[in-house]
């Protein structure tokens, strides 16, 4: 992911917004985007503006930061900043036009950590359909390159424990509801079918560094 820092730019969506359609709709793009996003870009853009000594900061390392971030800003730096990278590797990790199995390196290393692509997909699926309240279900790595999947709360971000992202889904209700309602499970189904694995290939190649 590039490295931004202070004044942040609303992240702009790699595709149109009916895009992943009929998978995940136009409107829900249009909220999740140009409100959710974007609220979570402004408010962390607000915090920060009280504290220029961090205005040369990426916002990884923000979230890696925890207690060094003044006392005064942090839970609007851990909850905004958090919103902001958690949703860009949301979006970033769907595509219309992707191979949405991934393959090289990865594949093989998920296939000797969970027995085989579908296998993972089902155990990613329970762990997805488990979190309870509003939170995401990611795939990383760890210190030791192994892959691990792991549930973050709210809009806490999986690097501020020394995890490396590789697929991330959003299971916020605001991210489904308008289409699937309460059927959590039909969205993980079409985000699957979504899922921008060529991103995810990236994302694990470059924790391994
Ligand atoms: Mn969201």
């Amino acid at each position: 992911m590039k490295k931004q820092c202070y004044k942040f730019q609303l992240f702009k969506l790699p595709y149109a917004y009916d895009a992943l359609e009929p998978y995940i709709d136009t409107k829900t793009m249009k909220l999740h985007h140009d409100r959710h996003l974007k609220t979570y870009t402004d408010k962390l853009n607000a915090a920060l503006a009280q504290c220029p000594e961090l205005h040369s900061w990426s916002l990884e390392r923000l979230l890696c930061s925890g207690n060094n971030i003044p006392m005064k800003i942090r839970n609007d730096v851990r909850n905004n900043g958090g919103g902001v990278y958690n949703h860009i590797y949301y979006f970033m990790g769907m595509s219309p036009d992707a191979e949405h199995v991934p393959g090289g390196e990865l594949l093989d290393k998920i296939c000797r950590t969970f027995g085989s692509w579908d296998e993972f997909k089902k155990k990613f699926k329970t762990c997805a359909l488990d979190v309870f309240g509003s939170g995401y279900l990611w795939l990383v790595t760890d210190r030791r390159g192994c892959l691990k999947i792991v549930q973050t709360a709210n809009q806490d971000s999986p690097i501020s424990k020394g995890f490396c992202p590789i697929i991330v889904i959003d299971v916020w209700e605001h991210a489904y509801y308008l289409k699937h309602y309460n059927d959590r499970a039909s969205y993980i189904d079409d985000w699957f079918a979504v899922l921008n694995a060529e991103f995810a290939e990236d994302n694990y190649i470059a924790g391994l560094c």
